[in-house]
C-alpha cells in the first residue's frame, strides 16, 4: 500500500472506529481527522482527536511505518512540532519530537475488501481497474461527477484561450485560428500544426488569406511539404504554380519552413493526410465569408456545423488527398466527427471566453448547452468507456468520460475520483 492510500483511509474515514486505541493504550475518539495538506509539512492540518479525556487540536501525520518518521527526518523539523497523533499501519518503533517529546500512534485497521479495492485501483493492469464496479453505481453519482468533470474540462480550455489572448495582443480571430491550427491536427500531427501556426506571424496570414491559392501556397509551402511534393511531381501544373507563389511570399515576408519530416502518416485514413489538411484549414482560414463573426452569432450546434460545412477546399484538394498524386474518386471534405472536434475543443472554448470579455453570460449559457445538442464523439476513450457499460450520448458525456479518463485513470488518481470514493466506501459500509 501507499502512503497516500492510507492518508486516504484516514481522510475518508474508511478505518474500524469502534474501541480505537493508541500502541500506548490510550482510548483515541477521532473528533475530526483534519484538513488534508498537499504541500510541505505534516499531512493533516486541524485535526481534533481526544486522547484518554483530553482533547487535543493539532496536526496528523501518516506513515505506513512508524520508522519512516525518522527516515524522513521529522524528528527535528519545527514544521511537525504540533503533530498530536502519528497514524501509521504497522507501528514498528516508537517515535519523538526534538528528542523528548513521544508522539502517541494509532495503527489504522480496516476492512480487507478496503485493502483489495485500494489495491486494484492502484494496479490498473489496462482495462478500468474500477470496472468491475461501475455496475454497482447509481446514476445520479454517476451524473453529479460527469457534470463537474465537464466543467473542469471546459475550465481548461478556457484558460488556454485566456493564455493565447495575451499572446495574441487581445485579438480573439488569431486566437482562434491558432487553436484551429492546433486541432487541425488531431492527435498524430497536432505538434507539426503547431510548428506550423508558430512559422507563420499573424500579419502575413491575413495579407494572403484574399485569395484561396495564396494560402494554399504559404501554409503548404510552410509545412515544408509543398517543396518535397513539387521536386517529386515536377508535372504538376497545380503544385507548380503554388510553388512560384509561396517562393515570391517566402522571400517578401522573410519566411522560414517547419521541417517536412515532422509531419507523420502512420496509420492515417487517406481523409487525415496532413497536407489535405492544410488544405482544408487553408481553406477556413481565406473563408472571406469572416467565418469568426458568423460562427460568434450562431446560436445552435446545426448552425455551427452547415458554416463550417459550408467551407469549400479549392477543386485540386476536392479530388487530392496528397500533392501530385492520382486523383481520388470521392469528393474530400471534413467528416461531421472532425468538424464536431473543432466545434468542441475550438469553436466553443473561444466564443466562451470572447462572450465574457462582451459580459455577455446568457451567450456563455448557451454555448455550454451546445454541448448538450452535439453527439458525442466517437474516438478509442469513448469506446473504452462503452465497453465498460458507460454509454456517452450527448458531446456533454463524451468530454466528460475523456476528462476522467485523461486526468483520473490514466494517471491513476483513483483516490482523486468520485468513482474511487464510491468503490471504497460501498466495500467498506458492505463489512
Ligand atoms: S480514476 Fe475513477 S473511473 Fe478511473 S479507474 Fe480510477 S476509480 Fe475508475
Amino acid at each position: 500500500m501507499k502512503e497516500s492510500a492510507l492518508q486516504y483511509v484516514w481522510q475518508h474515514k474508511l478505518f474500524v472506529q469502534q474501541n480505537l486505541m493508541t500502541t500506548d493504550g490510550q482510548s483515541v475518539n477521532v473528533i475530526d481527522v483534519g484538513r488534508l495538506n498537499s504541500g510541505g509539512g505534516p499531512d493533516f492540518f486541524n485535526a481534533k482527536i481526544k486522547l484518554g479525556n483530553t482533547l487535543w487540536a493539532g496536526n496528523v501525520e501518516v506513515h505506513i511505518n512508524s520508522s519512516d518518521w525518522y527516515r524522513h527526518h521529522h524528528q527535528y523539523d519545527d514544521a511537525y512540532a504540533n503533530v498530536v497523533l502519528h497514524v501509521v499501519k504497522k507501528a514498528d518503533q516508537d517515535v519523538y519530537i526534538h528528542g523528548d517529546r513521544k508522539l502517541p500512534q494509532l495503527e489504522l485497521v480496516y476492512p480487507e475488501t478496503v485493502e483489495n479495492s485500494l489495491s486494484e485501483l492502484e494496479s490498473g493492469t489496462g482495462r478500468l481497474p474500477c470496472m468491475s464496479y461501475l455496475s454497482d453505481l447509481s446514476d445520479i453519482h454517476f451524473r453529479n461527477w460527469k457534470e463537474l468533470l465537464l466543467y473542469e474540462r471546459m475550465e481548461q480550455k478556457v484558460e488556454e484561450v485566456r493564455r493565447l489572448l495575451g499572446q495574441c495582443s487581445n485579438d480573439f480571430e488569431e486566437v482562434f485560428f491558432r487553436i484551429l491550427f492546433r486541432n487541425f491536427g488531431f492527435s498524430l500531427n497536432r505538434a507539426a500544426f503547431e510548428a506550423l501556426s508558430g512559422s507563420l506571424p499573424w500579419p502575413v496570414i491575413l495579407k494572403c488569406r484574399q485569395s484561396l491559392q495564396q494560402t494554399e501556397a504559404l501554409l503548404l509551402g510552410q509545412s515544408g511539404l509543398l517543396e518535397k511534393a513539387f521536386a517529386a511531381h515536377p508535372g504538376d501544373n497545380y503544385l507548380s504554380a503554388l510553388n512560384t507563389e509561396y517562393h515570391f511570399l517566402r522571400k517578401k515576408y522573410g519566411l522560414t519552413p517547419v521541417s517536412a519530416s515532422l509531419w507523420k502518416w502512420l496509420r492515417l485514413r487517406p481523409d487525415n493526410f496532413p497536407e489535405l489538411r492544410i488544405a482544408q484549414l487553408s481553406a477556413f482560414l481565406a473563408d472571406d465569408r469572416k467565418l469568426f463573426r458568423e460562427l460568434s452569432k450562431a446560436v445552435t450546434a446545426a448552425e455551427l456545423l452547415r458554416l463550417l460545412e459550408q467551407t469549400r477546399v479549392s477543386e485540386y484538394w476536392q479530388h487530392h488527398v496528397q500533392a501530385g498524386r492520382k486523383p481520388s474518386e470521392r469528393t474530400r471534405k471534413p467528416g461531421r466527427q472532425s468538424l464536431l472536434g473543432l466545434i468542441i475543443n475550438t469553436v466553443i472554448p473561444v466564443m466562451t471566453v470572447y462572450a465574457d470579455y462582451r459580459g455577455d453570460s446568457l451567450r456563455q449559457e448557451q454555448l455550454l448547452a451546445l454541448l448538450d445538442q452535439l453527439p458525442a464523439e466517437n474516438n478509442l476513450i469513448v469506446r473504452r468507456w462503452e465497453q465498460a457499460g458507460i454509454r456517452s450520448t450527448t458531446a456533454a458525456d463524451s468530454q466528460a468520460l475523456l476528462q476522467l479518463y485523461r486526468k483520473y485513470c490514466e494517471p491513476k488518481n483513483c483516490l482523486r475520483c468520485r468513482i474511487g470514493y464510491r468503490v471504497l466506501t460501498i466495500e467498506s459500509i458492505k463489512t
